[in-house]
């Protein structure tokens, strides 16, 4: 039967700690290393409805692309929310591992299940690369199989991602013909200088803002795609547990369909 230490190792070679950024917050949050480890639950969020979904499945661990502490904390009290997870999580033995900005530059990584997931095929870059590990970095840039007018292709982005109350929202003319295209998961504003540079034709991203997504179509960028954060991130979940399935660690995976996006309804 496998350890979690076996299945630690397995996650930290697929996404190295050492590659996520100096504020993020991976790894182990809780449980054993020595403890054994038959079902493994992925989810994007750390959250109750989470845990809930592992007690349920008798999963003896999660992994979460989000941190469920990423700054300090002085309570663990059940009377926060985070410290009702932690709790469950404890008294139930279930271990809890985070994978974040160390999956987001991974190569496959959070981007390249997302650029798969709306359509991209062939050959994935990344669209901000390591300078000292091009193969690795922030975001994916791809071409689809032919061209189509962006209205399709945001029809076809939508159909591939996970439905939230909101869907995803376009600007540009949805007329425009789009074929090379950049995605990052998660909020890619940060990235929108980089994907003008890239010359694609569209980014997708999530959590963008009106000023700056408002500045960058009148300057005559990229057509943009904003896509609900959790969404964009939930097709990693899939090639997580596949990484983990095929590595050789004896496990029973399994892919939270439970939507954590915060916005729970649109109107
Ligand atoms: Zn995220």
């Amino acid at each position: 039967m496998a350890a979690l230490t076996d299945v630690i190792d397995a996650l930290e070679t697929a996404y190295p700690p050492a590659r996520a950024e100096s504020w993020d917050a991976v790894g182990l949050v809780s449980g054993d290393p020595a403890q054994p480890v038959r079902k493994v639950l992925f989810a994007v969020d750390p959250v109750v409805v989470v845990v809930e979904e592992a007690l349920e499945w008798g999963a003896d661990l999660i992994v979460t692309h989000h941190p469920l502490y990423l700054r300090g904390t002085t309570t663990v009290a059940a009377g926060t929310p985070k410290g009702r997870v932690i709790r469950a999580l404890i008294k139930n033995d279930i271990a809890l591992y985070t994978a974040h900005t160390n999956a987001d530059v991974a190569n496959p990584g959070v981007s390249d299940a997302l650029a798969r997931a709306v359509g991209l095929t062939g050959d994935l870059v990344p669209l901000r690369p390591f300078p000292d590990d091009p193969g690795r970095g922030l975001g994916r840039i791809g071409e689809l199989p032919s061209p189509m007018p962006l209205g399709d292709f945001a029809e076809q982005a939508a159909a591939g991602l996970p439905k939230t109350s909101w869907g995803i929202r376009v600007a540009g003319d949805p007329g425009r013909r789009v074929s090379r295209v950049a995605v990052s998961g998660g909020a890619g504003d940060s990235l929108l200088g980089t994907a003008a540079a890239a010359g694609v034709d569209v980014f997708l991203t999530a959590d963008l803002r009106h000023h700056p997504a408002s500045e960058f179509v009148e300057a005559g960028g990229p057509a943009l795609i904003d896509a609900a954060h959790w969404a964009t991130e939930w097709p990693w979940l899939d090639s997580a547990a596949s990484m983990l399935a095929s590595s050789g660690v004896t496990v029973e995976t399994r892919v939270s369909a439970t939507v954590t996006d915060a916005w729970t309804r649109g109107y």
